[in-house]
């Protein structure tokens, strides 16, 4: 099994390495490793409809 690293995530503040075979998700010509970054790339959060806080404050 490979573990080659092919890029880093666009997520500035996750940064984590792309590895080859990994499922990602694709932001013009960026990646980012999960759903989650691609909300924080996107300038978007996850809310609740009805309640404007955001789920899994850190
Ligand atoms: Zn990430």
């Amino acid at each position: 099994m490979t573990n080659e690293v092919l890029n880093y995530c666009a997520n500035e503040s996750c940064n984590a390495p792309i590895h080859f075979g990994q499922a990602v998700f694709k932001v013009g010509h960026e990646l980012v490793c999960s759903g989650k970054c691609l909300v924080a790339k996107l300038g978007a959060k996850t809310v609740t409809a009805g309640k404007e806080e955001p789920e899994g404050n850190e």
